[in-house]
């Protein structure tokens, strides 16, 4: 297969080598090492992403508007083949091939909080750079991606549905779920909210899409399939999600379930360093909400794909995404304990946000 990919980018085949690389979920990821400099190629996930062109039209509008904003900024972007194409539609599949950033490093979990803080100002960076870029023009590469009152709709339908035994022993959950629908509710007030306007969004704010460097520095963010319209909650609900606890979605062990607040406080600076000035000040409001709507969301679609025998994220074991559910629960719970907390802290780290290295 890279025997005729790579000529298309002019790359000999016989003096470059490819290996599989990273731990991306979504595409297929290979490392191109060439005579000249590296690369990343990718296969583009079209079970995921049904119009890859989608992507390829919003990274091109995204670049001008950032090579102009500013041209310091490492904007991660898929590079021309000889075609002039950025995107290649070949008899196996679609492929792109961006710079490899050398020297970065990829983590797949975060330890220290440090590493929240400066996952947090990049996202906020790439955000705020493009404050000013019109959103509407941006494709949506997945319709509805984070549209929780959809979600929660679908989650009915599972529930009306569903398998009669999974239903029975999920009964706990599903009423808890129903219980805390007042966080659908806060979304729809948002969506109405002219004050907390459509943003040009990441939307998959994994710690591996951030690449460090090796002191530890924030160098840029990477996978911007998702990028699309949204509200700046989807990003800093998703990092609450994935890096306020220690243990990840897959832990069974409930006791390993608890919220790093350090990694909450660093999450607040890294992003208002950046996004202070961009936010409105009812966009603030909702910050802590971020969280919520984001653990909420997950909790409903793992539990709403158990009740309906695992047909979207499949399951490795019976009960895989039954144990998701109930770990996101359990997630969500020790959010709202941490609550009271949040907003006390919040407060005072208004006026400290510009001192970011007081973490
Ligand atoms: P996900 O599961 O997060 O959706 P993905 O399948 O879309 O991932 P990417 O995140 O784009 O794939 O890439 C996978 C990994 O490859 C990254 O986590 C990172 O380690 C590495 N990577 C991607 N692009 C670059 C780059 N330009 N330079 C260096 N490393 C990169
Ligand atoms: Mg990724
Ligand atoms: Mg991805």
């Amino acid at each position: 297969m890279f025997e005729n990919i790579l000529p298309l980018y002019g790359l000999n085949s016989d003096d470059t080598t490819v290996n599989l690389f990273g731990d991306g979920l979504i595409n297929h990821t290979w490392k191109v090492t060439a005579a000249e400099q590296s690369y990343i190629l990718q296969k583009v996930n079209t079970d995921v992403f049904k119009e890859p062109s989608n992507i390829d039209k919003n990274l091109s509008l995204l670049k001008d508007f950032l090579n102009k904003k500013d041209p310091e900024y490492l904007f991660v972007s898929p590079v021309k083949a000889l075609s002039g194409e950025s995107l290649l539609d070949t008899p196996s599949g679609y492929f792109r091939m961006t710079p490899f950033v050398e020297g970065s490093i990829s983590l797949n979990a975060l330890t220290k909080r440090e590493e929240a803080y400066e996952a947090a100002k990049q996202f906020g960076k790439f955000s705020g750079l493009l404050a000013d870029f019109d959103a509407s023009t941006l494709n949506i590469t997945i319709p509805d991606f984070h549209n929780l009152s959809l979600r929660y709709e679908q989650f009915k339908t599972a529930c009306a549905n569903a398998n009669p035994e999974r239903l029975e022993q999920a009964k706990e959950y599903v009423d808890f779920i129903n219980e805390h629908k007042s966080i659908v509710n806060t979304y729809l007030d948002i969506v109405a909210n002219d004050e907390v306007p459509l943003r040009v969004i990441h939307h998959d704010t994994k710690i591996n899409n951030v690449l460090f460097d090796a002191n530890n520095k924030g160098i840029c963010v990477i996978d911007l399939d998702t990028v699309m319209p949204g509200y700046f909650i989807s990003d800093v609900g998703d990092m609450m999600r994935t890096y306020l606890c220690a243990a990840s979605e897959e832990e069974t062990d409930l006791t390993k379930i608890s919220i790093r607040k350090d990694f909450f406080k660093a999450i607040y600076e890294g992003y208002m360093e950046e996004m202070a000035a961009v936010l409105s000040e009812t966009e603030k409001q909702y910050f802590t909400y971020a969280g919520k709507f984001i653990i909420y969301m997950q909790a409903i679609r793992f539990l709403a794909d158990h009740l309906q025998n695992d047909i979207y994220y499949g399951a490795k074991y019976e009960g895989h995404n039954f144990n998701r559910a109930i770990n996101q629960i359990a997630l969500l719970k020790e959010y709202l304990k941490m609550e009271e907390e949040f907003t006390t802290p919040l407060s005072s780290m208004k006026e400290q946000h510009n001192q970011p290295h007081a973490l």
